[in-house]
């Protein structure tokens, strides 16, 4: 099965090759490119060598084509992208911005549909309340 990854606001597609590609800032960077697995629950990254990514560090993901902050609202530690499946259906991936915390949300208009990794529980209640009024 593949899945095509979108930018919220451009629409335009962060999937490239078996790679979703975002730019990575923090405070003080001027940033760098990071690549993720589609496969979600996968936690794999790549990055140039000449950045070093720590353990727990956590960085702002934006789109590597119009800079759009994929920050979720209401809190500080998580992302969100569209992922679209074959059937063009569409749901929001919502993931954590800190290196080694291991939670992945796929949402649908409803409901969370499927969460992956051993961090997922942490954050339920506050994507119930910020995706489902
Ligand atoms: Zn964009």
């Amino acid at each position: 099965m593949k899945n095509d990854f979108l930018c919220p606001n451009c629409r335009g597609y962060l999937s490239v090759g078996d790679r979703i590609v975002f730019t990575i800032k923090k405070k003080g960077w001027s940033g760098g490119i990071l690549l993720l697995s589609p496969l979600l629950g996968d936690y794999s990254y790549e990055n140039h060598s000449s950045y070093k990514i720590d353990p727990g560090e956590k960085f702002e993901f934006h789109c590597p084509i119009c800079d759009f902050d994929f920050s979720v609202k209401g809190t500080d530690n998580l992302a969100r992208i569209i992922m679209m499946d074959e059937a063009k259906k569409e749901f929001t991936v919502v993931f954590s911005k800190r290196e080694g915390e291991r939670c992945t949300y796929k949402i649908s208009d409803i409901k969370i549909e499927e969460e992956y990794g051993e961090h997922a529980p942490r954050n339920l209640d506050l994507l119930s309340t910020s995706f489902f009024k």
